[in-house]
């Protein structure tokens, strides 16, 4: 059986610094991720880290990636511009992007977005948060209920630096009032990103089943395998026209 060759990268800064972090996720966020998509037989998993070589990221496994999951933080700046610049030409030749939780601000999403999207209210709280479906039959939300209850999650709040999406899937609701778009689909070039808000590290968002299930759906859904060669060339105009 062929496989979706999906790589989980992490800046993976937060559980090396806080015993907290580590707590909710002795093996990284990464290593999180990458053990509930294993679950999944048609999933190969690769996990790495800003602290790697080539910054987790050399060109033979971007190469062969198929899916990108992108958890970034505090060390957004650290990530090299030629490394965005691959990242960024691998999507618009097919590669799926699944952006979390702060990877709004990441250099990635905001090249791919064309906006300054790391803009946006935001307050570390304990606040509740209902993440509602606003599409029940998508593949991406297929299996959940109404919305995914997570008893704590970092507030992020309209209005978002965002272009419009080519799809809206989840709307935030905090207990402290305020909303937010929080999963969504933007079409750039020949691949597809996904965003979702949840996933702030000093709670255990990715243990949650429901946000394990977003995640792998969405995994399948912005796959769209390698585009023929063809695809990517620009050949001569099937009819010439004669001067
Ligand atoms: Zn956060």
């Amino acid at each position: 059986m062929s496989q979706i060759n999906v790589t989980v990268w992490n800046e993976n800064v937060h559980e090396r610094h806080s015993q907290h972090i580590r707590d909710i996720y002795p093996t990284g966020i990464h290593g999180c991720i990458q053990s509930f998509l294993q679950a999944d037989p048609s999933l190969n998993v690769t996990a790495v880290s800003l602290d790697m070589p080539d910054q987790g990221l050399p060109d033979s496994l971007i190469n062969q990636t198929d899916v990108l999951i992108w958890w970034g933080h505090m060390a957004h700046q650290e990530v090299s511009d030629q490394l965005v610049d691959k990242l960024f030409h691998r999507v618009q030749n097919g590669m799926g992007l699944i952006a979390l939780h702060s990877a709004h601000a990441s250099k990635l999403f905001s090249k791919l977005l064309g906006t300054e999207s790391w803009q946006m209210t935001w307050r570390e709280s304990e606040d509740r948060c209902l993440c509602w479906v606003t599409e029940p039959n998508h593949p991406i939300t297929r299996g959940l209920g109404r919305y995914i209850d997570l008893p704590a999650e970092e507030m992020y709040s309209e209005p978002l630096f965002f272009p419009r999406p080519d799809e809206l899937l989840f709307i935030n609701w905090y207990s402290s009032g305020e909303v937010m778009r929080s999963g969504m689909i933007f079409n750039r070039g020949n691949g597809k990103v996904f965003y979702f808000q949840p996933g702030h590290e000093s709670y255990p968002t990715y243990h949650n089943p429901d946000v394990q299930r977003v995640i792998t759906q969405a995994v399948h859904y912005v796959y769209q395998g390698m585009l023929p060669q063809a695809a990517l060339t620009c050949p001569k105009p099937p009819i010439q026209k004669e001067l």
